[in-house]
């Protein structure tokens, strides 16, 4: 391994300054990520930032809401009695993924952060637009089983990994960033970018800027939601394909849906025309077959992937049945 300095302060600025002076600096949060990439050598930092210090771990009301610190673990966000409570959606994915150790490292802004899956980004010996930009993309013509349906560029077909920012999209959450040049906000749907031209970068986070927090809007959907993961293990599996899914329901009709889909495309994938395809029809096995088979629409497959194409619309036809109660899970 490479060496580096290694600092933990315990204020944001400082931690801030350090990053925006060094293009090779990187905050450490749980390193569930960042460590494995440094071992394999896919980065090697100069600095590692951690920000363990950082009062960044509470969760907490506002007005209209809950605040997440970017610090806040996966496990103790999943088990918090108020995301329990209003925001289950949240709980049910963020526990589809890892594992228990894993998830009791894991923090909300790492996850966020974590690079895609793609065996060929993970491969120094091929070429990855993504890794080394302007170097090809080996998945195009390769084993790309895992890729995308949805959003990708002839640049770079790799998906996002994360199951928890499926949920976040779906919820309509908002990102809070602090850099050198002071604080901003941005919609979660608009945090992670699709690959386009410029694979390399996953995300809208400018070099230096640190994520302190995610808020979620009033609770709406705290009965009928799922979260469907498939995957070649039952456990300590990324997703083929993953679904979304909270329904609002009254008198057996759909007031309001919002659906978004994992393992699909570069960013977690929002399912919109769907949602309005549900909102004010019955809560019925009939509409929700009618909503699936819009699913695919404008979905491109590879060699190897072509199995989503039926995968996804079948795994939101299961998210909807099992949120609506008309099948358990
Ligand atoms: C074997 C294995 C299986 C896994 N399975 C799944 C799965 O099924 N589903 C799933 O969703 N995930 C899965 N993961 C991924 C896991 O969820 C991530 O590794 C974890 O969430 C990363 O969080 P972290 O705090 O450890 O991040 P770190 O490794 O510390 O950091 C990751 C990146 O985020 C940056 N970063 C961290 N915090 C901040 C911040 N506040 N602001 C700005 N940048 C920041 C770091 O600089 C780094 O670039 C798996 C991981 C492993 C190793």
């Amino acid at each position: 391994m490479n060496q580096f300095q290694y600092s933990r302060p315990a204020d944001a600025s400082v931690a801030i300054k350090t990053l925006s002076k060094d293009q090779n600096a990187y905050f450490l949060a749980g390193g569930t990520n960042l460590i494995d990439m440094m071992k394999m050598g896919l980065v090697s930092p100069q600095k590692l930032v951690d920000i363990n210090n950082l009062p960044l771990k509470t969760v907490s009301e506002i007005p209209g809401g809950l605040r997440i610190g970017a610090l806040v673990s996966n496990t103790n966000l999943a088990e918090h009695p108020l995301i329990k409570q209003k925001y289950p959606l949240l709980s049910l994915a963020i526990n589809a993924g890892a594992s228990p150790q894993l998830r009791n490292m894991a923090t909300l802004g790492g996850n966020m952060m974590q690079r895609t899956r793609c065996p060929y980004f993970f491969d120094l010996t091929m070429p990855c637009n993504k890794r080394v930009p302007g170097s090809g993309c080996s998945a195009l013509g390769g084993y790309n089983r895992m890729h995308a349906i949805f959003g990708a560029s002839d640049k770079c077909i790799a998906v996002n990994p994360s199951d928890m920012n499926v949920a976040m999209v779906a919820l309509d959450a908002t990102v809070h960033i602090s850099g050198a040049k002071g604080s901003r906000t941005m919609k979660f749907a608009d945090f992670h970018r699709l690959p386009g031209d410029h694979p390399e970068l996953d995300n809208n986070l400018k070099k230096g800027e640190l994520i302190t927090a995610v808020d979620l809007p009033e609770p709406r959907f705290s009965k009928n939601v799922h979260y469907v993961k498939i995957r070649d293990r039952a456990s300590y599996a990324f997703a083929l394909v993953s679904a979304a899914v909270a329904l609002e329901i009254e008198n057996d009709t759909i007031k309001e849906a919002r659906l978004a889909m994992g393992g699909v495309a570069h960013k977690p994938w929002r399912l919109t025309a769907v949602e309005m395809f549900l909102k004010g029809k019955p809560a019925n096995e009939a509409v929700f077959k009618q909503a699936a088979q819009l699913v695919s629409n404008g979905a491109k497959a590879y060699e190897y992937n072509k199995f989503k194409l039926k995968m996804a619309p079948n795994a939101v036809l299961q998210g909807l049945k099992v949120a609506s109660g008309l099948a358990s899970a």
